[in-house]
């Protein structure tokens, strides 16, 4: 078994780009909504640059994107006879970049993916059956592609992030298991969340805690009860958007501009609209910091994540990356510079600008 993963969290921080399915569907690659990506089969060089970005922001793992490509979802898209080819796709090119040294080499690691079923039923073993099948071919399939670890992300059932552990503790890769608490700020079948997490650690997780529909505001006291609750290491990969005390999540967070007849065509901002509620780097950057300092090694973004999002993340906790060469540099700007060189006539000209 590999402890890479748990040496390096030993030493520090770890930072894991996630949310891949946002970015692609901002890359122009991806049904909104529907949501099963397909980049690996159609633009593998898409999926490719992707995974090459966010490693250059700082990603010490390339998570291979097999998010909603289970057997479940890729049936309600019709495609359910690409599921082997797409996850194969997915895993063979994480593993290619991951092999890739950037200008600065660091040891990454290749990250296997499952993820929410969006079927379990606490009440229906059937159901559950089926899921362990979706959770076990998956598995089995990133073993093959030799992943260094595996993560099982996005849960909103306690029970269900359970099976996903233990089909993952099969595998005998380091397990990384995120929770993702809905609005009611505790599993849907009724687990608290830190209760939940301490079970997680219990039956084996090696780090626990929590990923999506969350930004800073809404998971930053949960992933700190989590870290005094456990003993293992704690993840922490918010959305970048401005969740709040009233709206938990991101699935109804209205448009805090609605009065100005801003369009948002379903009702909602999510998943299309959400732009305006955007966390700038600086939120992202806070709250990365604040989570570290209180000890929480495996940080992140999650849906909305861009690379400068990972890069600041890095630089927040006082990494140097590959991309750390093309961090901001206002001094040079043209007019709120303070380079010589920038004539003091439009220096002025800045508050009017
Ligand atoms: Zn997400």
């Amino acid at each position: 078994m590999s402890n890479k993963l748990i040496d390096k969290l030993n030493q520090g921080p770890v930072i894991c780009a996630e949310g891949f399915l946002f970015e692609i569907e901002r890359r122009g690659y991806l049904s909104a909504g529907e949501f099963v990506p397909t980049v690996a089969l159609d633009r593998p060089d898409v999926l490719e640059a992707l995974h090459r970005d966010f490693q250059h922001a700082g990603s010490d793992i390339v998570q291979a994107f097999t998010y909603n490509v289970h057997r479940e979802k890729v049936r309600v898209a019709g495609k359910e006879h690409l599921l082997e080819k797409l996850n194969r796709a997915a895993l063979q090119i994480a593993r290619k970049v991951t092999n890739i040294s950037l200008d600065q080499p660091k040891p990454n690691l290749m990250a296997g993916n499952i993820s929410n079923s969006n079927i379990w039923n606490e009440n229906d073993k059937k159901v559950q059956l089926e899921v362990e099948k979706m959770f076990s071919e998956m598995a089995q399939w990133a073993v093959d592609e030799k992943a260094d670890i595996m993560i099982g992300e996005t849960f909103y059932y306690a029970e269900e992030a359970f099976k996903a552990l233990e089909i993952i503790k099969k595998t005998n890769l380091p397990a990384v298991i995120t929770i993702a608490p809905m609005g009611e700020n505790k599993m849907r079948d009724n687990w608290s969340i830190v209760d939940t997490c301490k079970e997680l650690e219990q039956r084996g997780a090696d780090v626990v805690g929590m990923n999506c529909f969350r930004g800073p505001n809404t998971m930053k006291q949960f992933v700190l009860e989590i870290r005094k609750a456990v003993k293992c290491h704690v993840a922490a990969l918010p959305v970048p958007y401005r969740t709040n005390i009233k709206h938990q999540t991101f699935f109804n967070l209205p448009d805090r501009s609605n009065e100005c007849g801003c369009e948002s065509p379903h009702g909602r901002t999510f998943p299309t609209a959400l732009d305006p509620l955007y966390c700038n780097r600086y939120e992202i950057a806070k709250f990365s910091k604040e989570v570290y300092d209180k000890g929480i090694n495996y940080l992140g973004v999650c849906c909305g994540a861009s690379p400068a999002l990972i890069r600041e993340v890095a630089h927040a906790v006082g990494l140097r990356v590959s991309g750390s060469k093309y961090k901001e540099n206002m001094k040079n700007h043209f007019m709120y510079g303070d380079n010589q060189r920038i004539p003091k006539h439009i220096k002025e000209y800045g508050d009017l600008a």
